[in-house]
């Protein structure tokens, strides 16, 4: 086979290619935005790549980078659809990481601290030294109250039966959110914005500037939209999945298909599911009441009981 000459450009030449018309992927917007609770939102700002070629989404980066692998090949809409399912069915990463978004969000200040330990992001956060911190508070109503959960010690989904609780529960944020009055006080008084704002409870709201790529933003709805997550930051990842799914149809439909909505079994549950095929009981060979409980789980999802 004979190597083709590589085409260089001439000295102070630009090299275009020639392609179909180029489109916005955000149709010429600079913003496209969706409320969270009542003072949160998710807006997405920016997207690499911003333009494609005409009838491509911006899915178009990551067949470009993955054929620089796998070689060029047909180019066909559907097979570009086969190879980023493909892709995401095997894990591959890096042409996720060729697509990237940039988000601007308010949050409040709890759901934030779990949104940060996710570090592959850049982010650039209101500063409460630097700045006043807005009068917005993350208020539930009496019946979004919820109950601690028996079985999960870190959640709870239920709603709490007994009105009063509820409603002590409101009082008592009511209460917390009632000293913004104080904080403004302190301030009018000379003190430190960084000192004064540290009485200010962590339902108030924060916003930043957040940029991923497409791989690890993934990984986060893989975590932030499953149930196990708190529900007020399921709420955001649920908006940008809306967001991003516009921009990105092909490799949004193949996570959920393979992964979000996707079914993952241990060598322990493949032993039962195998027993459970041969017409044996197909108990799971552990003890761990943890693992036996999100066999449970799976065994539900899967239809199995
Ligand atoms: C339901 C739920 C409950 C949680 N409960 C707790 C809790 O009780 N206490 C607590 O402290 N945290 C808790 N977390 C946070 C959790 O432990 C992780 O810190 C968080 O989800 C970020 O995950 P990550 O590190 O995979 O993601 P990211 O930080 O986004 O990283 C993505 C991936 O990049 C790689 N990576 C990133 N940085 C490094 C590094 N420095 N070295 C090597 N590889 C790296 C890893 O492969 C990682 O998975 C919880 C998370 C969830 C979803």
């Amino acid at each position: 086979m004979i190597a083709e000459e590589p085409v260089r450009a001439a000295p102070g030449s630009i090299r275009t290619e020639p392609e179909s018309p180029l489109v916005d992927v955000m149709g010429g917007s600079a913003r496209h935005e969706i409320r969270v609770h009542q003072h949160g939102f998710v807006a997405l700002v920016d997207v690499m790549p911003r333009l494609v070629p005409e009838g491509k989404t911006a899915d178009a980066a990551i067949v470009q980078a993955a054929r620089v692998s796998y070689g060029q090949g047909t180019k066909r809409v559907n097979e570009d659809r086969g190879l980023v399912r493909y892709l995401m069915r095997h894990r591959h990463t890096t042409p996720f990481e060729m697509v990237e978004f940039k988000f601007h969000m308010s949050m409040p200040i709890f759901v934030a601290r779990q949104w940060i330990r996710h570090r592959t992001a850049n982010v650039n956060e209101y500063s409460g030294r630097y700045s006043i911190i807005p009068d917005h508070f993350w208020m539930p109503s009496a019946d979004e109250v919820r109950q601690q959960s028996a079985t999960n010690r870190q959640g709870g989904e239920e709603p709490i039966g007994d009105a009063s609780t509820a409603e002590a529960f409101v009082a008592y944020l009511e209460r917390a959110v009632s000293l913004y009055p104080e904080y403004e006080q302190l301030l009018e008084r000379g003190v430190s914005r960084e000192l004064a704002r540290v009485g200010l409870p962590i339902n108030a709201y924060t916003q930043w500037y957040w940029k991923c790529d497409l791989h690890n933003i993934l990984h986060f709805l893989e975590l932030r939209m499953d149930a196990h997550a708190q529900r007020e930051i399921r709420e955001y990842a649920e908006a940008m999945y809306a967001l991003m799914e516009p921009i990105v149809p092909v490799a949004m439909e193949a996570f959920r298909d393979y992964r979000l909505e996707g079914v993952t079994l241990t060598r322990l549950e493949v032993d039962a599911l195998r027993a459970r095929l041969r017409g044996e009981l197909g108990v799971l060979g552990t003890s761990n009441s943890r693992e036996r409980e999100e066999w449970d789980e799976k065994r539900t999802r899967l239809g199995l009981d």
